[in-house]
């Protein structure tokens, strides 16, 4: 949608957009409904239309911080942009419950999921795969692990329908989704001690406080300013997160373990107090099959009981993708092309592909951002990012849109320029961001030879 929205507004572009489901909001259509954003509702979405009203939350567990939309008012969202933004400009074209199958470049299939017919779509100019990085889904996500029949076993959506109350909830997963859970079920009142964690890999995660755009941008700026710090002086991408958090900007929930999985989400510090009041966790494993009575892990087993309710939160939000050319002979493969927020990525790749500049330019200011979930990656994912903002900043086209798009979480900086910190961070920027390349291909190039 992100990408569909720009392409549009920049192009005389006609879109045929296929999904599956029947309307737009993709995995938010699917997801628990405790669901929020991880980031402000103020620079997700699409270009043209904004989402929420840019509030700063004055209470609750968000206070403090922009506001950020539940799944119910993006699929809303969504739904308003297809309607109003993109089918009313007559040139974009909705083929909802619709199966795409596959094809050459000059037809592709599409496979009716109401009745079975047939349509071959001749795309005039390309193929645009948005499906490449697109999220497992936890209530669909069939788990790696073997359940038996008496055991109860939900996705997180299942906890808003049980039948009877649990003597204990499992957890099972590290990643966002089993944050927001066990964030969740603390908040609804369940007692830490009737809450059991088992997470194979603790995680980096960025401290929300840093991701703010629009008056608090002053915190994202200081954000970039450290990142390019730690850039610049780190030795390998476990040295590159310990600086991030020296500076307060990424935090792990447990001190005393160090995180071996970064998958870009965030938490705010009132989510991690919360999550540090859960005792029982049951770590560096992975589930291999749950039992009456016991859970069988990789390093072991642990007890359970019959009348406790197993989370599945395993399906992974971000899957690993091998990077791809972004763009490519008649195709467009939808990727990060910065670090997180996806929208902001798509849009940067329909405006680039409005440009009309050839391939190799194209996929020079887009080199893929590949999130592997391994902290070992981090470098090399910061160095892609790195490279792609910089060629994408210099660019006479791209940097101007960049500047003023709404999906850029930085896009209120020069707003804000008389404000000291943000003149500082943007001048730490300008001056590092040399050196930060340098140690980044420096570290990557190390780290490839080890491979
Ligand atoms: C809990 C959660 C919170 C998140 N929060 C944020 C956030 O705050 N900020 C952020 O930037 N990102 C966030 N993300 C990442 C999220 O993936 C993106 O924001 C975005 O929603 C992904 O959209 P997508 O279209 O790429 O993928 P999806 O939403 O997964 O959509 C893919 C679509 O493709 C369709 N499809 C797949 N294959 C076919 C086929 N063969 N034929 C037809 N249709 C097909 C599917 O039906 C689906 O509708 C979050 C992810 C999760 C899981």
């Amino acid at each position: 949608m992100a990408f569909a929205d720009t392409l549009v507004a920049h192009t005389d572009a006609e879109v045929v957009l296929v999904d599956r489901r029947h309307r737009p909001g993709g995995h938010w259509l699917d997801a628990y409904p405790f669901v929020r954003l991880h980031q402000p509702s103020a620079y997700y979405g699409v270009e043209s239309r904004p989402l929420g009203h840019d509030r700063i939350d004055e209470y609750g567990p968000n206070a403090g911080f922009y506001e950020r939309a539940s799944a119910a008012e993006i699929c809303d969202y969504y739904s308003r942009v297809l309607d109003e933004n993109l089918l009313a400009t007559g040139r974009v074209r909705f083929f909802g419950m619709s199966d795409h199958r596959g094809g050459e470049d000059d037809g592709q299939l599409v496979v009716s999921l109401l009745d079975g017919s047939e349509t071959v779509v001749k795309p005039r100019r390309k193929i645009v795969d948005a499906t490449y990085v697109q999220s497992e889904i936890p209530s669909r996500h069939v788990p790696g692990f073997t359940v038996e029949p008496d055991v109860t076993l939900v996705p997180p959506n299942g906890l808003v329908d049980l039948g009877d109350p649990a003597d204990r909830f499992t957890v099972i997963g590290a990643g966002k989704t089993a944050i927001d859970t066990c964030v969740w079920l603390l908040e609804a009142g369940v007692d830490p001690d009737r809450i059991r964690w088992i997470r194979g890999r603790d995680p980096w995660q960025f401290d929300r406080t840093f991701t703010q755009p629009l008056d608090l941008v002053r915190s994202y700026m200081r954000l970039q300013a450290r990142w390019v710090e730690a850039a610049a002086a780190a030795a390998d991408g476990h040295d590159f997160a310990r600086r991030l958090e020296d500076a307060g900007m990424f935090v792990r929930i447990d001190s005393s373990v160090e995180p071996l999985a970064f998958r870009g989400a965030t938490v705010s510090a009132r989510e991690i107090d919360a999550l540090r009041t859960i005792e029982h966790v049951v770590r560096a494993r992975r589930v291999r099959s749950i039992g009456r009575t016991s859970v069988t892990t990789d390093a072991g087993d642990v007890p359970g009981s019959p009348h406790e309710v197993y989370v599945d939160c395993t399906a992974a939000g971000v899957p690993p993708a091998a990077a791809r050319p972004v763009f490519a002979p008649g195709r467009i493969t939808i990727q990060y092309v910065a670090v997180g927020f996806l929208p902001w990525c798509a849009a940067t790749i329909g405006f680039v592909e409005s440009t009309g500049l050839d391939d190799e330019e194209k996929n020079r200011l887009c080199p893929p951002v590949v999130f592997t979930g391994n902290v070992a990656d981090l470098a090399r994912l910061a160095y892609a990012a790195m490279q792609g903002q910089v060629a994408r900043a210099r660019h006479e086209a791209v940097g101007p849109w960049n500047a003023a798009s709404r999906l850029n979480p930085a896009r209120a900086a020069p707003d804000h320029i008389d404000d000291a910190d943000v003149a500082e961070s943007l001048a730490f920027m300008i001056e590092h961001t040399r050196d930060a390349l340098k140690n980044l291909e420096h570290t990557t190039t190390v780290a490839a030879r080890a491979r």
